[in-house]
């Protein structure tokens, strides 16, 4: 007989993973090494410690441990907020009067809103028990930043954020919890810093990008020798600790019995989605089992769905490795209406290569329909979601409208990767009917491959 889901599956404390996995380690085909921006060489860990701390230097080269342990310090932070609920979206699966049976990973249920504060404790964790004294990042939306403000005050780290401009203006309340955390926070392009200066003067006015704040907070962070720099996505050692959220989402589901059919997860930089399915795709490697997996991203920032798989550099500064990724360039800006996040130029080497071989699909989607998803999901099942995590709700409602039409009684599981407060310009611009759909054409993404970087 089939036992009773639960509405929301709460794993157990006791049953929190002990372990990150590694999907690397059971990939034939390895994500590409990065490349140093100088020599065009593979980076070497001497290289990349001075850039991050030494541990998750040697995580980010770690292609063949599957497991690696998650230190005391980091479980006893994760119990504050983890494990966090599988929840079974009965009433949705009622309004869209479908066979189709939904299942979402909530991982809203923290402060700074999101999946972010998985790897900002991971990331302050190491940097505190290497004996440094503060981090730099950048933040776009914001989300990462507020994550990591929290991880540093939590350690007594100094945190100094790089932000977007063009989201340091329009979401103050953002800022202010990052500062109420202890950081200090900087608009981007900003003349802090060298490359900053030189940004604003080549594009006087610009509202900013992630690629430019990366650069500025990499600066910062090497004008100081007991400073390291952090990112909250893209990075392989991001993806490995949000390999919590996959993990657990596969104990939830073994616990009761289910067998998904489809895993969803949006992708802006790839860690959420790269966490999500880990459990899942490395059992597809192993030749275990078979799963569809979907990656969604906008139309208007389409790294997966039009961008090359080639060399490029992660930052727009250049002064970051280079990582071969499915990329639009690493001057690519999605169009100043883009108002869902995501916007990041590239993907996930680890992501990127998956996709290369075949374990995943990707979609891209108009940011009306990503809203129009977004209001329906939070008039029925209660959650104001964050406008990147409605990507992978506009999917998830598609393919259960599918088995509608079919009769098929698939099992969905996506990834609600955050709560979206602080999203309500966005929103606002819905409500109002002013958001407008802008897909790049091909003759700008062709303009942006042009200049992608020579490496044979
Ligand atoms: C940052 C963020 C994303 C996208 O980042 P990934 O690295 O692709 O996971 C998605 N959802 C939320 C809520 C975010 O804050």
């Amino acid at each position: 007989m089939e036992k009773k889901i639960p509405y929301k599956i709460y794993l157990e404390e006791s049953e929190l993973p002990r372990q990150w996995y590694n999907v690397r380690a059971d990939m034939k085909n390895k994500p590409a090494p990065l490349l140093n921006p100088a020599t065009l060489q593979p980076v070497t860990f001497e290289e990349l410690r001075t850039i991050f701390c030494d541990e998750l230097a040697r995580q980010e080269l770690n292609d063949t441990d599957a497991y690696i342990d998650i230190p005391k310090e980091i479980r006893d932070f994760y119990k504050m907020y983890r494990p966090s609920p599988l929840v079974r979206a009965y009433c949705l699966e009622k309004e869209l009067d479908t066979p189709a049976k939904i299942y979402y990973k909530f991982e809203g249920n923290n402060t700074s809103g999101s999946h972010k504060l998985n790897s900002a404790i991971a990331q302050a964790y190491y940097a505190k028990e290497q004996g440094l004294t503060g981090v730099t990042t950048e933040t776009g939306a914001g989300q990462w930043g507020t994550a990591l403000s929290m991880a540093c005050a939590y350690f007594h780290l100094d945190c100094k954020v790089y932000m977007v401009k063009v989201s340091y203006e329009q979401k103050p309340f953002r800022r202010e919890v990052m500062r109420t955390y202890g950081a200090s926070v900087t608009p981007s392009p900003s003349e802090t810093t060298n490359v900053g200066r030189k940004i604003l003067a080549e594009h006087p006015g610009t509202s900013g990008s992630l690629g430019c704040a990366i650069s500025e907070a990499v600066e910062a962070a090497s004008a100081n020798p007991n400073y390291r720099y952090v990112l909250g996505s893209v990075l392989s050692q991001v993806l490995l600790h949000q390999s919590i959220i996959g993990l657990e989402t596969k104990a939830a589901l073994d616990k009761y019995d289910i067998q998904p059919d489809i895993i969803i997860g949006c992708a802006g930089g790839g860690s959420n989605l790269g966490g999500l399915i880990s459990p899942f795709a490395g059992e597809m490697l192993r030749g275990e089992k078979q799963y569809q997996i979907i990656a969604v991203e906008p139309a208007s920032c389409p790294s997966l769905t039009r961008g090359r798989f080639a060399y490029d550099f992660c930052d727009t500064g250049k002064v970051c490795p280079l990582s071969k990724m499915y990329t639009l360039g690493c001057d690519f800006i999605p169009s100043a209406n883009h108002a869902g996040g995501l916007r990041y130029h590239g993907m996930s080497s680890v992501v990127s290569q998956l996709y290369a071989d075949g374990l995943l699909e990707a979609r891209s989607v108009e940011q009306t329909s990503v809203f129009a998803a977004a209001e329906q999901f939070a008039r029925i099942e209660g959650i104001l979601p964050a406008p990147e995590s409605s990507h992978a709700i506009r999917v998830a409602i598609d393919e259960a409208l599918k088995c509608k039409e079919t009769g098929e009684e698939k099992t969905i599981v996506f990834g609600l990767t955050g709560t979206g407060y602080f999203d309500m310009v966005a929103y606002e611009k819905y409500n109002n009917g002013e958001m407008t759909d802008y897909i790049p054409t091909d003759e700008e993404l062709e303009a942006s491959f042009a200049k992608f970087p020579k490496v044979d």
